[in-house]
Order: C-alpha cells, then sequence, then structure tokens
C-alpha cells in the first residue's frame, strides 16, 4: 500500500481522481488496480495466456501473495522463475 492510488491521495487530503482511470467504473485502490479492474483482469489473462501458463490469473477474491503461492504450487519447477517474473513485472506495468 506505499502506491499513490487514489484512496491514499485523499486520505493525505491531495487532489485525485474520482475513480479508476483505466476502467472508469470504482475507486481507484491498490486492490482494484491489481486484482478487480477489467483492464487489470484482462492483463493478466493476456500475459499468462501469452506465455502459456495454464495457472488462472488472481481473483478478486485472492490477495496477490495468496494467488501468487498457489500459482507456484501449480507451476512445474522450470516455470517458476518466470512466474514470479510475471507476478513482479505484471502489476509493475499495470
Ligand atoms: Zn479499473
Amino acid at each position: 500500500d506505499r502506491c499513490w492510488t487514489a484512496d491514499r491521495l485523499a486520505r493525505r487530503g491531495l487532489q485525485h481522481q474520482p475513480r479508476c482511470p483505466l476502467c472508469d467504473q470504482a475507486p481507484e485502490t491498490m486492490r482494484h488496480l491489481l486484482l478487480e479492474c477489467p483492464f487489470a483482469r484482462q492483463t493478466w489473462h493476456e500475459i499468462l495466456s501469452w506465455l502459456w501458463m495454464t495457472t488462472a490469473g488472481p481473483s478478486h477474491e485472492d490477495s496477490l501473495m495468496d494467488w501468487w503461492l498457489q500459482a507456484r504450487q501449480n507451476t512445474p519447477t522450470l516455470m517458476r522463475k518466470g512466474l514470479a517474473s510475471i507476478a513482479l513485472l505484471t502489476p509493475w506495468m499495470i
């Protein structure tokens, strides 16, 4: 929760957008940006499909850590470094 999302800006009394700039459907929080936003969900799906990974992207019911730990268990050992990279780079790019 260190990123300057709208909810954090609001808590500090700073100017912020009322809704997510990617979907304009919900308040911008880290949870929304990484797990719930339709744009993020499509991004996860496209990246995992592109890499031929059979694991599903994180759902809005998970935390990112819960998803990563579960996905790691279900990923063959040779692909785990790739999964770790995706688990870090995808949120960064979103
Ligand atoms: Zn959104």
